[in-house]
């Protein structure tokens, strides 16, 4: 069996989880006889020829830290013809028979571009904390997003039963639902609102004032950030311009992106990681490596970042019957 250069590189918004799959990676890479570059900084990386051989002992420690060891960019420059083909001449430069690129939609619609430039064999890594992407169950960064944003909501439901509040909590979720629906079941929230659905705010004050009236004296509102203009703070007002009561705003933001990877996380990314290795040794190309059910399996990148992957209807159907119940 012929013996691979590889490189790795991790793009985008940092997911924990990223620092196993790459430590993954790397050691599936080194016990089947295969070598492995780190491109520093993701595409930007690839550009300015941030490319260094990785050791075992390079990702020691690392499999259980938020973010990414080998860092991560937004780089504009990728975007454009000419910087692809600079990212194309590195890898022909140091030889790489196989690149494993770990990001988000971005990152892999950056990956199936590069493509146009370079013959080798180009595999992705789900890395993303909003699970927004198609052919697998979950995305690397997902579970550790959520149990953080759960920890956040169960703090702010001890304040809000204490001073007999209502909050609304933003969670991360631009185009998905997927955290604000998993964070809404898990920490028993009032009602929430997803990008996937209008909302129906006169509907949604009914409900409320009618836990109020049931004896009620608290409620929790999960808002994914593209569930609404204007987020949280706008579902705010528009409550209250309909008679509502003041609603406490609290943004969760940033705090959900970093962090220890769960369990959970840990082993997704670690079994991602590997089966990238695998698949390009295999001779594969083009594909995401993804999670369904217990299996490892490949999306072609035009599926994985092209299809819309929908929220679980039965979950949906779940939050709407459990939300709103006193
Ligand atoms: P994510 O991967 O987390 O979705 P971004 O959307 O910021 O993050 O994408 C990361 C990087 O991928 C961009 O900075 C850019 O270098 C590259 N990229 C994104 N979209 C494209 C595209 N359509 N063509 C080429 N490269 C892209």
């Amino acid at each position: 069996m012929a013996h691979l250069r590889f490189a790795v590189l991790t793009s985008g918004g940092d997911a924990p989880g990223m620092n196993a799959a790459l430590r993954g990676a790397v050691r599936e890479a080194h016990a089947l006889g295969h070598v492995v570059m780190g491109v520093q900084r993701g595409y930007y990386g690839l550009i300015q020829d941030e490319i260094h051989q990785l050791s075992n002992r390079d990702v020691s420690n690392i499999l259980q830290r938020g973010g990414t060891f080998l860092r991560t960019s937004r780089c504009p420059e990728f975007a454009t013809v000419e910087g692809r083909v600079k990212a194309a001449e590195t890898l022909r430069a140091h030889a790489v028979d196989a690149l494993i690129v770990v990001g988000g939609n971005g990152s892999l619609t950056g990956a199936m571009a590069l493509a146009e430039h370079w013959d080798g064999q180009l595999i992705g890594l789900p890395g993303t904390i909003d699970n927004d992407l198609y052919g697998t169950d979950e995305t690397i960064g997902y579970d550790t997003a959520v149990t953080t944003a759960l920890e956040a909501i169960d703090k702010i439901r001890d304040t809000a039963d204490s001073h007999e509040r209502y909050f609304l909590v933003e969670v991360m979720g631009r185009d998905a639902g997927f955290i604000a629906l998993q964070v809404a079941l898990g920490g028993g929230a009032e009602e929430v609102l997803v990008p996937e659905e209008t909302p129906d705010f006169p509907a949604m004050l009914a409900r409320l004032q009618k836990g109020k009236k049931a004896g009620k004296t608290s409620s929790i509102i999960v808002v994914a950030e593209g569930a609404y203009p204007g987020g949280a703070q706008a579902v705010a007002q528009e409550l209250h311009k309909l008679g509502g009561d003041e609603y406490r705003v609290s943004v969760l933001g940033h705090i959900q992106r970093g962090g220890t990877p769960t369990a959970r996380e840990r082993l997704l990314a670690t079994r991602l990681g590997a089966h990238a290795v695998r698949a390009a040794i295999a001779g594969e190309t083009g594909k995401m490596v993804g999670i369904i059910g217990s299996e490892m399996v490949l999306v072609p990148f035009a599926d994985a970042v092209g299809k819309k992957k929908p929220l679980d209807p039965d979950l949906l159907a779940l939050a709407r019957r459990l939300v709103g119940v006193s």
